[in-house]
């Protein structure tokens, strides 16, 4: 059995139209101002995404999924997880677990937090657990700005 650990780290900057949704973590939440990126900017999958992928050694989220495809003009994030997941289990691993730390001023995470785990955990099929931490007002995340998230995941392969 083979183990494997990964990171990513994500960082969108807050958009400035008032209709841009936010989405973290696979849930819309509402009444926040979305972020600017070609995707619908999902800072927490795409942190997970590059975590699962850096312990595959898969490469990142560029790689399969390049943002000046218009394929992922404003693309559901969720469905390019469920692709990595799908890569992965293609070259057997397994999603042992993930653990994603939003980095944040605003909006406040803690009442979305289950059911980003619940969305995430439905999806790649392992517990994810996310966090929250804001940046003490300092820097472009701490004076809101942006958006960021990390990821660690494990992966599992009996086949290597
Ligand atoms: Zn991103």
């Amino acid at each position: 059995m083979t183990y494997r650990i990964g990171h990513g780290f994500d960082l969108h900057r807050f958009s400035d139209d008032p209709n841009r949704k936010l989405m973290l973590g696979g849930v819309h939440l509402e009444g926040h101002r979305g972020l600017n990126g070609h995707s619908d900017a999902d800072a927490v999958i795409h942190a997970l995404c590059d975590a699962l992928l850096g312990a595959a050694g898969l490469g990142d989220l560029g790689v399969h999924f390049p943002d000046n495809d218009p394929t992922y003009q404003d693309a559901d994030s969720s469905g390019l997880l469920q692709h990595v997941v799908s890569l992965l289990h293609g070259e057997g691993w397994v999603i042992v677990n993930a653990d994603v730390t939003v980095l944040a001023e605003t909006p406040k995470l803690s009442p979305h937090r289950q059911e980003m785990e619940s969305r995430l955990s439905q999806i790649t099929g392992a517990p994810i657990s996310v966090k929250a931490t804001t940046m003490e007002r300092l820097g472009p995340i701490g004076e809101g700005l942006a958006l960021g998230a990390e990821a660690v995941a494990l992966l599992q392969n009996g086949q290597q």
